[in-house]
């Protein structure tokens, strides 16, 4: 799943950023609104975080201009203690919740995924194939109820295919959806997910099909 985050102040921007991709989140940074509605318009965010006072276009500008050309991309704004006017307008350009700065950092992972779970309800639910279990909620793979231990991009890449079973994934679906922005990325670095990935689930190759030419798959 991915997140953009909208917000100016680098001291707490990045930390935000690093915390959120513990929980297997890919994450893109904008440090300013007019940056943030750019990725917002072109890139599939599951969640939009975004900060109310931002150079360029504030918070409530890029909510409403969102909004406007319908993106449902759910929004967790972020606000100053103060600002008790500007987070009800907030709310009412778009905004589907808010949290007041200095927020606690578990608070606002709650609301990242009560977000997501209300706008996306079976994001959350366990994914299974091939005797493969994927909790998203707890972040864990079982096979056979074995316990298995996967990095976050295989993991990842492994929740994407189980969530698209029975299609072919193409490598360029996989950057869009798994990888954030700013990696410069290769199709070998799929290749070599893939390929750990395999060693770690699929040792017999017969759950991630590759379609050459094409792309990835798993069979229902
Ligand atoms: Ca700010």
């Amino acid at each position: 799943m991915r997140i953009l985050i909208v917000e100016d102040e680098i001291n707490l921007a990045t930390p935000l950023k690093k915390g959120i991709e513990k929980h297997g989140y890919a994450v893109d940074l904008a440090h300013d609104g007019k940056a943030g509605y750019d990725l917002a318009s072109i890139n599939p965010y599951d969640c939009i975080i975004l900060d109310l006072n931002l150079p360029e276009m504030d918070g409530i500008e890029v909510a409403k201009k969102l909004r406007e050309e319908g993106t449902d991309t759910p929004i967790l704004m972020l606000t100053a203690r103060s600002a008790q006017n500007e987070k009800i307008e907030g709310l009412e350009m778009g905004a589907d919740d808010y949290l007041t700065k200095p927020f606690n950092y578990q608070e606002l992972i709650l609301r990242l995924k009560a977000l997501i779970k209300r706008y996306h309800p079976e994001q959350t639910e366990t994914l299974s194939a091939h005797g493969i279990e994927l909790d998203p909620g707890k972040h864990g793979v079982t096979i056979e109820g074995d316990v298995i231990e996967l990095n976050r991009k295989e993991f990842a890449i492994l929740e994407y295919l189980l969530r698209n079973k029975g299609r072919v994934v193409s490598q360029e679906e996989l950057l869009e959806k798994v990888w954030n922005q700013e990696v410069n990325i290769f199709t070998n670095t799929i290749r070599t997910q893939i390929l750990n990935l395999r060693k770690k689930i699929d040792p017999n190759k017969n759950v991630i099909q590759t379609i050459r030419g094409v792309g990835y798959k798993i069979n229902d």
